[in-house]
């Protein structure tokens, strides 16, 4: 269980990049890094596109006027200057900043937090790896859903054997937020999600369906999606070619099969995240919407509801509670459980600490590779008339 004592030695000097007053996500950042006020100490920023407007929203959370920074080229160069400047960064920009962002912010010899999708191409993806391992630093990608501690549940169960074989994976990311054009024209934050050049290849695939997949990989780590065969929709027509739709079939190489439905068009529904793995004895269905109850079904046996810091839970997701079972854990807890990962990886590295390393489970630079590889196979199937591709 998790209260907030330190689990590395002192803070880390820690600065946001994006994430300004009118993100959509920035606050998610500070909610994960900063609960327990032991792990990250926010000493710098580059908020906003607005200079003026970052600095303000900078001062206004505490920070030192003269460490709120006009840009990021401006951040990394003067903290470069300090004996306490910042050991990591946050990117929590629109995607198509996050490939130059993240490369400067590593040549400064500073650790990674960003945003996903990560970037436009695995090709990049690759290139930020060998750096990161050139410079001895951490690349960490925001899943912020994979915290919830009955995942680990999952996946542990898996492991065991409880559910037999694993038959189908079925996942989906669907809302209804872009049911129509209204926010195209007057969002901020959805004119560049719609915008190829800013948001990269995919819409709804990118922003939605890749935390879906790492859940996926998370509790099934030994699965590998073989082929697939996606087909993707523009609904409103001035989003082509990004799609706010898309459906996929995917062969895993034990046999298995999988799906996922993404899409932003789901009219009426709200948010609904769900991950449902079939396997030759038993389920095992989640969904981001009731994190803490994970249902387990053996067939021809009632069905069990298994709730959130429960004694009978595997030691791997009760170390991830915060609250105790007689409350509701949200969002909130699994963003500051992966900042805490992150920051017993980033520890770990300063230390030459390869066990610890080797132990920890997070959202790394491959989870992070792992989603641009997702969309790009998505995207080559979809534009090829959705026919099956092999997965590469
Ligand atoms: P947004 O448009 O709402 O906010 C973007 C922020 O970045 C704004 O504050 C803007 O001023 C700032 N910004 C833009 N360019 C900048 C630059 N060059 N330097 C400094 N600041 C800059 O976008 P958003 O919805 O918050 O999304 C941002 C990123 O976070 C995207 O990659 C998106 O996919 C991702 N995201 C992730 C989650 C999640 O759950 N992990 C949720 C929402 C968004």
């Amino acid at each position: 269980m998790l209260i907030g004592e330190k689990s590395i030695p002192r803070p880390l000097r820690w600065a946001m990049i994006g994430g300004g007053r009118l993100s959509q996500v920035g606050y998610k950042h500070r909610c994960g890094a900063l609960r327990d006020n032991t792990a990250y100490q926010m000493v710098a920023s580059a908020f906003d596109i607005d200079a003026e407007r970052g600095r303000d929203f900078g001062v206004n959370l505490g920070l030192d006027a003269d460490r709120c920074y006009a840009t990021y080229q401006q951040l990394l160069a003067e903290e470069a200057k300090r004996e306490d400047g910042v050991e990591v960064v946050s990117i929590a920009t629109p995607n198509g900043t996050h490939f130059e962002i993240t490369k400067a912010a590593l040549n400064a010899g500073i650790h990674v937090i960003c945003e996903k999708p990560l970037f436009f191409t695995t090709a990049e993806a690759l290139e930020i790896k060998a750096l990161a391992a050139k410079k001895g630093l951490i690349v960490g990608v925001t899943y912020g859903f994979s915290g919830h501690p009955l995942l680990m549940q999952m996946r542990a169960m898996i492991a065991n054997g409880e559910i037999g074989d694993v038959r189908m994976v079925e996942l989906q990311y669907t809302h209804g937020f872009s049911a129509n054009d209204s926010a195209d024209k007057f969002s901020e934050a959805q004119k560049w999600r719609v915008d190829p050049k800013i948001a990269g290849p995919s819409f709804v695939l990118g922003d939605i369906s890749t935390h879906t997949f790492y859940i996926s990989q998370l509790v099934l780590p030994e699965l590998k999606v073989k082929s697939l065969l996606c087909d993707r929709q523009s609904f409103i027509p001035s989003r082509a070619p990004l799609e706010d739709n898309a459906m996929v079939l995917m062969h895993y190489d034990n046999g298995a099969v999988g799906r996922m439905w993404a899409s932003s068009i789901n009219a009426g529904s709200m948010d609904s995240q769900s991950i449902r793995v079939i396997g030759s004895r038993a389920s095992l269905e989640w969904s981001d919407y009731n994190p803490g109850e994970l249902k387990y079904e053996v067939q021809g046996q009632p069905n069990q509801i298994m709730h959130h810091g429960m004694p009978y839970l595997h030691e791997s997701a009760l170390a991830d509670e915060r609250l105790g079972a007689l409350h509701t854990e949200g969002l909130a807890e699994s963003w500051a459980n992966i900042y805490l990962k992150f920051a017993i990886a980033i520890h770990a590295t300063q230390q030459g600490d390869q066990t610890t390393l080797d132990n920890l489970i997070y959202p790394d630079i491959n989870a992070g590779i792992e989603g641009v590889r997702w969309i790009e196979n998505c995207v080559r199937s979809a534009d090829n008339g959705a026919s099956w591709v092999n997965y590469e």
